[in-house]
């Protein structure tokens, strides 16, 4: 068969060889410990936390080993595309400030040698390496027409291939030099698919740097390698552009794996090597039937990254986290080096889970605390406050227009305090965490039996009050107040003779706090005083319970 003339039947006007094309791609130079490794998204929408967990696995084997990470964007599948979603993933990656060391802007302009780095952009390249495999007799055109109506489908579906449960070849790999020509005249549209050298009873043997050997059936499917508008399918880009672009290790996720022995059989229609694959175990939740389950975007919301910056998780708890999901050596590594940056953690693929890792969100908010401690109380202030600005606007104004106040309330039980408190996981939970800040609080609950008693007393306290400069001072005057009012200040007396007293000093405090925080619980009640100011505290110990 005249394989050559079918080729230039298909592809009159593809004139670039695949030979002048791999002059443009010269391998890359390394050292041999250097890996080269993109993350490849679909703009097929917001980012989910498994592909940005997969693109953190690649990053990171990249960093450790002062390889290069690219970004490659898969838009080749116009109908799942979404509007927006591209920049989306450029703006995750900016934030956590993930800069690719290859990648192409989205106005065009590439930074890289192996670009575009856009697949639309990359069309005559997949062309070239098809009309080589047809004009080789690798492959074929495909004339068979998408119908209409559901049983046209159907039957299309049972009767195309020449199929059992073996293979899957299709009816056009025969077709005649005349019958293409035919086609081509009548101006018909052709996909174009691999003729699979095999019958279905080969098998082959892969090795997956996560996984180990794998032995599966070979690829006895003409599957599609361009569709008929042209546009290649996932199979034939990444065969091209991971071999073109020189990646050396592909870092996908296990649902790849069932499709690796097509993809293999394509590298060798393609005379290329073979790509080194590093399938990694999807993120998982334990569902209701106590089996795990993919996390996804339909129910739980902490699917889609968007979920974590509008929380307001710090970043680098995000990628602490998701470091621990990857190796849960991490965590020993952290509780020996407590303020190391996480960058100093260094791990190799033979470190990679080979499990499912369950997501957990207490686990999260267990790193983010701890995280969130640590941050000097002035930090803390700009981070909440530029988190605000993007989040809660009206919040950034009234932390704008207070700036010293909400630096004060950031400091609290925190920068020098032996033991800063670690109740605060993400930005946006501060707010409702010391809402008697920003509002007079609502509810306030003391016993019924106290009520007079703490009205008798504050109306006291409020009579001499004067704004304290110390919390000595703050708490020396209300012991002696207390004192006065026949409350004890001694505990261990007031235990043996409770009788003697109205109560001791922590029942005045606690009229106290209730009064000024609604609550039976807060951080020091001097420094609520110095946030909240004279007038402010006045107005609320004025209470009647
Ligand atoms: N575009 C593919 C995806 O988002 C890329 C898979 C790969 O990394 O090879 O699933």
């Amino acid at each position: 068969m005249d394989y050559k003339k079918i080729a230039e039947l298909c592809f009159p006007d593809v004139k670039l060889t695949t030979e002048e094309i791999e002059k443009r791609y010269p391998p890359r130079k390394l050292d041999g410990v250097q890996v080269v490794s993109r993350y490849a998204p679909s703009p097929t929408g917001y980012m989910h936390i498994g592909n940005f967990f997969q693109m953190f696995i690649s990053y990171n084997l990249t960093r450790v080993t002062n390889g290069i990470f690219f970004l490659r964007v898969e838009d080749t599948d116009s109908k799942r595309e979404k509007e927006g979603a591209m920049d989306v993933i450029y703006q995750i990656l900016d934030r956590f400030g993930i800069k690719p060391d290859e990648y192409q802007d989205l106005d065009g302009e590439v930074h890289g040698n192996y670009g575009p780095y856009i697949q639309s952009q990359r069309m005559e390249i997949y062309k070239a390496y098809a009309k080589k495999l047809i004009a080789e007799g690798k492959a074929f055109p495909c004339f068979c027409k998408k119908t209409e109506g559901k049983e046209d489908v159907l039957k299309l579906r049972q009767t195309k291939f020449e199929k059992d449960d073996e293979k899957e070849y299709d009816p056009c790999r025969n077709l005649t030099v005349e019958e293409v020509e035919e086609h081509i005249k009548n101006g018909d549209k052709f996909a174009v698919r691999l003729k699979t050298k095999n019958d279905g009873s080969q098998r082959i043997k892969f090795y997956d740097l996560i996984k180990g050997e794998i032995e599966a059936k070979a690829n006895a499917k003409d599957f599609v390698l361009l569709k008929n508008d042209g546009l290649p399918p996932y199979a034939f880009a990444h065969a091209i552009d991971d071999t073109l672009m020189g990646t050396t290790i592909v870092v996908r996720g296990e649902e790849y794996i069932g499709s690796t022995p097509a993809h293999l059989e394509l590298f060798d229609a393609l005379g290329f090597k073979y790509m080194t694959y590093c399938h990694n175990p999807l993120i998982c939740k334990i569902g209701e039937n106590g089996n795990r389950r993919k996390v996804s975007k339909r129910y739980d919301p902490e699917a889609d990254m968007r979920f974590y910056f509008v929380e307001g998780y710090p970043l680098d708890s995000i990628l602490e986290y998701l470091l621990n999901l990857i190796n849960s050596g991490f965590e020993q590594w952290r509780a020996k080096n407590p303020d190391a940056d996480w960058k100093e953690f260094k791990f190799g693929i033979d470190d990679i889970t080979t499990v499912a890792p369950i997501f957990d969100l207490v686990k999260l908010n267990d790193i983010s605390k701890n995280l969130i401690a640590k941050i000097p109380g002035e930090t803390l202030y700009q981070n909440w406050l530029n988190w605000a600005k993007e989040f809660d606007v009206d919040l950034a104004k009234i932390l704008e227009s207070d700036k010293d106040k909400f630096i004060k309330l950031c400091q609290m039980d925190r920068d020098g305090s032996p033991k800063p408190r670690k109740d605060i996981y993400n930005y946006s939970m501060i707010k409702k965490e010391f809402d008697y800040i920003f509002d007079k609080p609502h509810n306030f609950e003391i016993e019924d039996c106290d009520k007079e008693k703490a009205n008798e007393f504050l109306a006291e306290y409020l009579k001499n009050f004067k704004m304290p400069q110390s919390n000595e001072e703050w708490f020396n005057g209300v012991k002696e107040l207390a004192s006065q009012m026949e409350y004890a200040t001694d505990n261990k007396l007031y235990k043996q003779n409770p009788e003697m007293f109205k109560g001791n000093t922590a029942k005045v405090c606690e009229f106290i706090r209730v009064a000024l925080t609604g609550r039976k619980n807060s951080p020091t009640l001097y420094t609520i005083m110095t946030i909240l100011g004279e007038d402010e505290v006045k107005a609320r110990l004025n209470k009647k319970f």
